[in-house]
């Protein structure tokens, strides 16, 4: 492992090596081997992530610079993100990077010789959020295959719910994904959910699957990605869960989770039940944060996916969200099962 970029590029035993080695951190504590620097540059606002990088970063006695929004960098100056890289390349061991564009975190690790984590580009993909979701099922079921898994809320521009589902569906997952049309998971997922043959409902109220589900995953509306502010409003606030809705009509081993931050989706009076792990998730961030960035930097082996990809004809991405459309990428795309992908934000291509 190099990069951590989109689930896509990892298989089971992968993920899995990342949660034993977070596992392992959090038994034996970390061993510091070497000073390292971090570079963690966020161009989207972030509490969590943000912070518990950071804290990982200093609980392996390495440091950390970068920056917390463009504003006071070079990029308010029209520093093109591809000079911004070259320099945190020079300038630091490992790149953290959150950007509000789609396929952002490949491009720079196309241009770092360093590794790059992927702390979330646009609507695309947040893998490292995964990876701490997946830790936290992992803990409390003692497995992670063959659990029926509900979706709530915004499937559509919700980057974990993407990472989430690629990843689950490696270990046979059943999925119920319950949203409004206007943000019901893309099309593109459900087509590679078939491929895989893996079963999944699609619903707009999680009422009558509430004692089926092992994990139910909340999400909040994504305000910011709306292009229509109509459309935003007329979903907004149409999940929400308490104490009445939730407590009695699930399994008793049913668990909640949420990548955070909640806005009206779960009660508060929910916090102190036995099925809220949300915040035991955050806290699960370090330790898989700290796996990641220890696998990254420690890599004998880069991705397996992308490593032979041959440069290809230029395709212009038609993801209109997507750093093709941005920056001087090489605008490269990759083949799978007969359909042709952008290698930026991995949306199918076609004619
Ligand atoms: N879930 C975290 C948060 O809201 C991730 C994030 O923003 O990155 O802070
Ligand atoms: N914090 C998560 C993210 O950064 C979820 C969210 O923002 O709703 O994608």
């Amino acid at each position: 492992m190099k990069d951590f970029i989109s689930i896509n590029d990892f298989s089971r035993d992968e993920i899995m090596e990342v949660l034993n080695k977070a596992s392992e951190i959090e038994k034996n504590g970390y061993s510091n081997k070497a000073n390292k620097i971090i570079g963690s540059i966020f161009f989207e606002p972030s509490t969590r992530t943000r912070l518990s990088f950071c804290s990982a970063t200093y609980r392996m006695g390495f440091d950390t610079l970068g920056f917390d929004s463009a504003e006071g960098t070079s990029i308010q100056k029209g520093e093109s993100l591809r000079d911004t890289i070259k320099m945190l390349d020079l300038y630091s061991d490992l790149i953290v990077i959150r950007h509000n564009i789609e396929g952002a975190a490949r491009f720079a690790s196309e241009i770092a010789d360093v590794p790059v984590i992927n702390a979330g580009d646009g609507s695309n993909e947040h893998p490292s959020q995964t990876m701490l979701d997946l830790y936290t099922i992992w803990k409390q079921f003692g497995k992670l295959d063959n659990l029926k898994v509900a979706l709530v809320g915004d499937l559509k521009y919700g980057r974990t719910v993407h990472s989430l589902v690629k990843a689950l569906k490696l270990f046979n997952a059943e999925f119920y994904f319950v949203a409004p049309k206007v943000t019901q998971i893309p099309t593109q997922i459900i087509e590679e959910l078939a491929r895989n043959k893996i079963s999944y409902h699609i619903l707009d109220n999680y009422n009558e699957i509430i004692d089926k589900v092992d994990v139910l995953y909340m999400t909040r509306i994504q305000r910011e990605r709306f292009d229509d502010i109509k459309e935003y409003e007329s979903v907004s606030g149409i999940y929400k869960i308490n104490k009445a809705s939730i407590v009695g009509k699930c399994k008793d081993s049913m668990i909640i989770l949420h990548p955070l931050p909640r806005v009206d989706e779960i009660n508060i009076d929910l916090d102190d039940t036995k099925h809220a792990l949300y915040f035991q998730q955050a806290n699960n961030g370090i330790v898989v944060r700290m796996a990641m960035m220890e696998l990254g930097m420690d890599s004998k082996t880069v991705n397996k996916q992308f490593n032979d990809l041959k440069p290809s004809e230029k395709v212009l991405c038609k993801n209109p969200k997507c750093i093709c459309n941005k920056e001087p990428t090489s605008n490269k795309t990759f083949s799978e099962n007969n359909n042709r992908y952008c290698y930026y934000c991995g949306t199918v291509l076609k004619d």
